[in-house]
């Protein structure tokens, strides 16, 4: 898996400080989509044990409090990044108690593949669909156009997301 940009500190990709990693390929080349450069799989930077281990850490820094890891892109659920995700999400949950896991999707949440719905599984919020530039709306908190859904995990099922942030 690659990525193309990491913010070990950000407050505009979900709730609360939160560190936030955009990787890289994306299938659903969304008109109006103003993150093209990741499109391409092979672009960015090769996500390896050395970031994976600098995200678990920042995680858990005491000095900078952050609520969890917000997982955008690209499409963090394109298969070829699936092993990748997958790795990150077990060691968050294993090694980072406590700390929510956000991700953005094109796919939608009622068509995603078996091997989609394990990742999504172990994460807290999925913001689904795809960018539509017609409903395409600022005002809208954390997704840019209104066909886009926010779901949160109850036990095994999502549910839509009560903002109570
Ligand atoms: S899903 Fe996101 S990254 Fe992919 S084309 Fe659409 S807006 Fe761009």
């Amino acid at each position: 898996m690659n990525y193309h940009q990491y913010y070990p500190l950000d407050v505009l990709n979900g709730p609360g400080t939160r560190a936030t990693l955009f990787v890289s390929g994306c299938e659903h080349q969304c008109r109006g989509c103003y993150n093209q450069s990741t499109w391409d799989v092979r672009s960015g930077h090769l996500f390896d044990e050395a970031m994976l281990n600098r995200i678990i850490d920042d995680l858990n820094d005491t000095r900078v409090r952050r609520r969890g890891l917000s997982l955008s892109g690209g499409d963090p659920l394109l298969p070829a990044n699936l092993a990748g995700i997958s790795e990150l999400v077990a060691r968050v949950r294993s090694q980072c108690p406590g700390k929510d896991i956000w991700l953005w999707t094109g796919y939608r949440l009622d068509a995603l593949s078996e091997a989609q719905l394990a990742v999504v599984s172990r994460v807290d919020v999925i913001v689904d669909g795809p960018f539509e530039q017609g409903l395409a709306d600022r005002r809208l908190k954390f997704r840019g156009s209104s066909n886009q859904r926010i779901f949160c995990r109850s036990g095994d099922a999502f549910v839509p997301w009560c903002d109570q942030d």
